[in-house]
């Protein structure tokens, strides 16, 4: 299949809707990060992006909509949850778990009873699916397992004679994919962590779980509350390995590494004295920053042949958690801990 690249500008927008209506996949830029979609009313639109992607059918997608009266025909029920989050957070980085009506084709739903909504904030997503006409069922527009694309460029990497169009949008400002609430438990609770924070999230609904599987490894035979969550994921070809310690013992043990095929992501100003591939990723503390850069980064490795990555440890903090979740998983879970003098 040829795979159209399209400027985002009105005619190519209208052209990516009608793609959509007839049951093909469009790219398009998002706020977290860019999106594989389909019309997610038809079941066989959908059912291409889980063979583009190689993703598992039991892992379910996100239904995009760029308006609040889309909302009813697609869910069982709208809790008055829903409208105190929306009044906040949409548009913008923040999917919501509700229980799915019969609109929603198993393919979407991965066989579940409930359906994960999102209303993005980027004018080129709304703009699609405004001209769609329908709502768009999207996962990251990479291939499955991959670190999740923040540029057209990646998208190409990834999807580049499987789907139809990519739009490009420029590069994604947030980096990373939405926050995911599920309001169908007893307390509403955190499945994913993205842009907006525990916090944030506690401020409108009082008490708010995080799901143990956000920062641990699920057991053998424990099942996933989000399905996405038991995979191998967001990793590059590479190994990565989150390092804890001081910024010298950090240096002295990168700098024993072979510098030809080591990488090192390490905070901004602390690329002095390392003799490998360094790639800052945002000042210290900034965790907005890291969020932004951590995909792309984890790519470059692969584009530059890296085998092995260390990565300075970031704060969980805020929007922290969000970037400790995906970078434990590219990581899968290797921690290193570096004494001083190591
Ligand atoms: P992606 O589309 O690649 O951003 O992944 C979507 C994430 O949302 C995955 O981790 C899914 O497992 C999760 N998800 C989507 N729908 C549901 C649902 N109905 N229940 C629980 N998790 C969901
Ligand atoms: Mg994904």
């Amino acid at each position: 299949m040829k795979t159209l690249f399209l400027d985002n500008n009105e005619p190519n927008i209208r052209t990516a809707g009608k793609i959509l209506r007839d049951g093909g996949l469009v790219a398009i830029p998002t706020e977290t990060v860019y999106g594989l979609a389909a019309n997610a009313l038809d079941g066989a639109a959908v059912a291409r992006i889980f063979a583009a992607k190689g993703r598992p059918m039991d892992n379910p997608l996100i239904v995009h909509i760029q308006d609040l009266s889309e909302l009813d025909s697609l869910v069982a029920y709208v809790p008055q949850a829903v409208y105190d989050l929306a009044g906040r957070f949409w548009p913008g980085p923040l999917t919501i778990i509700l229980p799915k009506s019969d609109l929603i084709p198993d393919e979407v739903s991965a066989g579940l009873d409930t359906v994960a909504i999102r209303m993005p904030s980027h004018p080129a997503a709304r703009a699609v699916i405004r001209a769609a006409g329908v709502p768009l069922a999207a996962p990251s527009a990479n291939t499955s397992g991959k670190p999740s694309p923040t540029t057209a460029a990646h998208v190409r990497d990834d999807m580049d004679g499987k789907i139809d169009a990519i739009l490009d949008g420029g590069p994604c400002e947030v980096g990373v994919e939405s926050t995911v609430l599920t309001l169908c438990a007893p307390v509403p609770r955190i499945l994913r962590p993205g842009r907006v924070t525990p916090e944030e999230l506690e401020e409108v609904l009082g008490e708010v779980d995080i799901d143990p599987a956000v920062l641990g490894q699920l057991g053998a035979g424990e099942v996933a509350a989000s399905p996405g969550m038991k995979y191998k994921h967001y990793a590059p070809n590479a190994d990565v390995f989150i390092v804890e310690s001081s910024l010298e013992a950090f240096r002295s043990f990168v700098n024993q590494q072979d510098p030809q095929t080591t990488a090192a992501l390490v905070f901004s100003g602390e690329e002095e004295g390392l003799r490998c591939t360094v790639l800052p990723f945002g000042d210290e503390g900034n965790e907005l920053a890291h969020a932004n850069k951590l995909f792309a980064d984890l790519r470059e490795c692969d584009t530059r042949g890296m085998k092995n990555v260390y990565v300075r440890c970031p704060s969980s903090e805020g929007v922290g958690l969000a970037v400790m979740n995906r970078l434990l998983r590219a990581a899968e879970f290797r921690v290193l801990t570096l004494e001083e003098d190591a």
